[in-house]
């Protein structure tokens, strides 16, 4: 009795410290916080090159403090990920923006909806039923959904990656490699996990035509693409002659504050609304 007495103060302890870690860490916050809607998502256009038209946005999560403050994801993300808060939280931003841009995406297929996965996403296979659940009952079509796999966190599991990207590509959903150049796995990531998009970072864009090397890197970069049978899309894009230099080397998709920046659901479903469908 002395002995289970004893386990049991010991147990009962733990779970003590647990609880007042739980109930009072960042954690906590994030998860109270999630109850409490207050992540919320932005929309960034993606313009197309040729036409200046809207041809969909990617997703892009915000902290918005009770006291009206913005958090940017630079600021949480991490925390999230490390605890698997980024789990309910991707979930949760995509039920969001399934509902908020839903009435606007309703028959354009022509508009499409980029989300920010992460790499622990990649290990198990039961993202892929939680994504094909949320679209299946939305006016957003799994076919409109484009997930992004960032280069610049190594991948744990290769075979499993690729598997659940194939699985994603079979529902009709179309998968990119984010952060394309700044990455661990260089090359082998492209030719190992058959995705549909490569997104060249702002790090290239940002020197291109200005300093040779990084201007090298994007054309090989496109060349690569258009060999593997890949759209590019150019992100980070902030000057006129970024823009140019894209066009001129036949990039056709770009994001960045040239165009516009991460825009609350109403400003961006007002500017896709204002356009004429194609
Ligand atoms: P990212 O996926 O590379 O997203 C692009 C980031 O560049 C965004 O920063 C965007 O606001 C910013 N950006 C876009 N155009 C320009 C430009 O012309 N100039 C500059 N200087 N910046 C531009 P943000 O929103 O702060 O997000 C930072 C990162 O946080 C994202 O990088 C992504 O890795 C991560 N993130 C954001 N939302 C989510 C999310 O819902 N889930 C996950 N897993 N990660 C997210
Ligand atoms: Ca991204
Ligand atoms: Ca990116
Ligand atoms: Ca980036």
């Amino acid at each position: 009795a002395a002995v289970g007495g004893g386990l049991g103060f010991g147990i009962g302890l733990a779970g003590l410290v647990l609880f007042g870690w739980r109930e009072r860490g960042p954690v906590a916050d994030m998860y109270r916080a999630l109850r409490n809607g207050e992540f919320i998502p932005h929309y960034q256009p993606l313009i197309d090159l040729d036409t200046g038209r809207i041809l969909g946005c990617e997703v892009l999560v915000r902290w918005r403090k009770p006291d009206g403050r913005l958090i940017p994801p630079g600021a949480f993300i991490g925390e999230a990920e490390r605890s698997g808060f980024i789990f309910p939280l991707t979930l949760a931003l995509m039920r969001q923006a399934a509902e908020e841009l839903g009435p606007t995406y309703a028959g354009r297929p022509d508009l499409k909806c980029g989300f920010n996965l992460c790499a622990a996403h990649f290990r198990d296979e039961r993202i892929v039923g939680d994504v094909v659940s949320i679209f299946s009952h939305s006016d957003v079509k799994l076919s409109q959904v484009l997930l992004e796999v960032t280069e610049r966190d190594p991948l744990p599991d290769m075979d499993a990656a690729r598997a659940i990207i194939a699985r994603f590509q079979e529902m009709g959903v179309r998968v990119a490699l984010d952060d394309v150049g700044t990455g661990h796995g260089g090359m082998s990531y492209l030719l190992k996990l058959r995705v549909d998009v490569m997104k060249i970072d702002k790090l290239f864009i940002d020197a291109l035509g200005a300093e040779r090397q990084s201007t090298a890197i994007v054309d090989s970069l496109i060349d690569l693409a258009a060999h593997l049978n890949m759209e590019v899309i150019a992100e980070g894009v902030e000057t006129f002659e970024q823009v140019e230099a894209l066009r001129r080397r036949g990039v056709r998709s770009a994001q960045g504050y040239v165009f516009a920046p991460p825009l609350p659901g109403s400003s961006y479903c007002q500017l896709v609304q204002a356009m004429e469908p194609a």
